[in-house]
């Protein structure tokens, strides 16, 4: 596991809790929008890291100022010590907040049922023809995350879906497939898509508010709670 982030303090990553954050490096998606892609591809010489140690050593010190410790990346999934991170998070009593591209839709479940994991903030790409573009392959088996998607509509863990959207690859056809899959989901967030100089597709362009306005109205005839998020 290589830890290349490590936020010490938040009060604006999950809920109202006073939360930490963690990014671990290294992820199954090549998203041509991702923010985070010097997690994905990464050079250990150049990134600065932190050991589980010394992560769980401050978090250590925390308990009574800090409630929460989110796990983000990258996509933590793909770490085999991830499970050792998260019980060790446990053991001191926080809530725990995982951010998952649900690739490995099984695994994450597996989490919640053992305990390990309080809350999901799931990526929803695209509807499941446009995935592997949007995700940045050639090709995906979506089974698993569409096994989470259904489990988390049917089940009463914490739960968040959120999709960036992008000019490029967000139509109202595929808002309206993505609509049929969440359809029962409790909350989703429309993320407004901003460049940055880590984005590493520098074509891409972002939705107006007057058309993300139209995808929420979509996609409320499906889930309770839609909102924009980004866009004033
Ligand atoms: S899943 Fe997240 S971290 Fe991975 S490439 Fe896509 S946006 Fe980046």
């Amino acid at each position: 596991m290589l830890i290349t982030g490590f936020e010490k303090i938040s009060l604006v990553n999950f809920d109202s809790e006073v939360s930490a954050t963690i990014f671990l490096a290294g992820c199954n998606f090549r998203c041509p929008f991702c923010h985070n892609f010097e997690f994905v591809i990464f050079d250990e010489d150049y990134l600065e890291h932190y050991t589980m140690e010394e992560v769980i050593s401050y978090l250590k010190k925390r308990r009574g100022l800090l409630s929460a410790v989110v796990v983000s990346g990258g996509e933590p999934t793909i770490n085999s010590d991830l499970e050792e991170l998260l019980s060790k998070i446990k053991e001191l009593g926080y809530r725990i907040k995982l951010d998952t591209n649900g690739l490995k839709g099984e695994y994450v479940i597996s989490l919640l049922e053992r305990g390990l994991v309080d809350y999901i903030a799931l990526d929803i790409k695209n509807s499941l023809d446009m995935y592997p573009k949007t995700a940045g392959l050639k090709s995906l088996d979506t089974s698993g995350l569409v096994k989470l998607i259904e489990f988390l509509k049917s089940n009463d863990y914490g739960y968040e879906f959120r999709t960036t959207l992008i000019k490029n690859y967000h139509t109202k056809e595929s808002i309206e497939e993505m609509a049929k899959l969440l359809k029962g989901g409790k909350k989703l967030f429309l993320q407004k898509f901003e460049m940055s100089d880590n984005v590493p597709d520098r074509t891409l362009e972002e939705i107006k508010k007057e058309d993300a306005l139209e995808f929420k109205h979509i996609l409320e005839s499906s889930i309770m709670n839609v909102s924009l998020r980004g866009y004033d």
